[in-house]
């Protein structure tokens, strides 16, 4: 029997996938797991994106569970050797699963989960684009979860005397989903995708001019850190990639539009010298421009 009970347990462990994960310090008291500049495949597993944990002192609120169960598992497995704190709130600052397949985990141990009104609308799909795309071992036990307390405009939560503002942005900007997470006692932003650092941004399923326009709202607001859904620079700086990127495209498209450029000339011609350096640049520019050329002709 004992020698059953060991085999059945080594054949699993065997099996059982584990993601290698540690989290970075941000500040005294946000811990950050940064995902890698890359697009999700079998060898990431999906660890593309960004997960934090932010100690409010008696509680953790965490921010994006990440691609995955066994993903948010590691994460909380990793935390709670640092400091083992029960999780009062996960929040989600989008719809695209690379920040909310981690849920059902969380869900699981009893945490409220919060994120945006149109959250409504995400569509249970038969197999989701991470499980098309990363290994069948990495994605077991992961189920579509959706947030059971859903926010519009602003909603303000009080952990331990500390005030989190999450702040619906009202319009598609990356998505139609964004919130970002501001903490005034801890000087931090977390901006979801409204942020990538040391990536190109992603903007298949956002609108340039109201993503500029929710940038401009987060620069005004003063914070020492903004954690962006991808990258590790966490300073301030940290937005200014997205911006520029952003910005620079919408009036390079613009320009090309108003010139009478094909769809074909502006994707070919449209370079961005200051961005070649990043990893996905190959994979992700040439599509951004012809998303914007057809989202800008649509416009005008
Ligand atoms: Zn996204």
């Amino acid at each position: 029997m004992k020698l059953l009970l060991l085999s059945v347990l080594l054949l699993n462990s065997l099996f059982a996938f584990e993601y290698t994960l540690s989290p970075t310090k941000v500040n005294s008291n946000t811990y950050c797991f940064f995902g890698l500049p890359e697009v999700m495949n079998e060898k990431n597993n999906g660890n593309i994106s960004n997960s934090c944990y932010v100690n409010m002192g008696d509680s953790y609120i965490v921010i994006d569970s990440g691609p995955s169960y066994l993903y948010a598992k590691s994460t909380h497995a990793n935390m709670k050797e640092i400091k083992d704190l029960p999780i009062s709130y996960l929040i989600n600052t989008h719809g695209h699963d690379d920040h909310y397949l981690g849920n059902a985990y969380y869900k699981e141990i009893g945490v409220e989960i919060v994120g945006s009104k149109e959250f409504k609308n995400v569509e249970i799909v038969q197999e989701t684009r991470m499980q098309s795309r990363i290994s069948k071992e990495a994605y077991a036990g992961t189920k579509q979860v959706f947030p059971s307390t859903l926010v519009d405009g602003t909603k303000v939560l009080e952990l331990n005397g500390i005030k989190v503002y999450l702040e619906a942005v009202d319009k598609r900007a990356h998505s139609n989903s964004d919130i970002f997470i501001h903490i005034p006692k801890y000087e931090t932003i977390f901006a979801g995708d409204l942020v990538f650092s040391e990536r190109i941004p992603v903007i298949r399923d956002g609108n340039l001019n109201n993503w500029i326009e929710a940038l401009e709202k987060i620069k005004t607001i003063k914070a020492k850190h903004i954690i962006g859904g991808h990258g590790e620079i966490v300073d301030k700086s940290s937005i200014d990639s997205t911006y520029n990127y952003i910005k620079t495209l919408r009036d390079k498209v613009a320009f090309a539009l108003e010139d009478g450029d094909e769809l074909d000339d502006a994707v070919n011609n449209i370079k961005m010298e200051d961005f070649k350096e990043y990893k996905t640049y190959s994979e992700q520019h040439k599509p951004n421009v012809a998303i914007a050329y057809r989202k800008l002709e649509w416009e005008q």
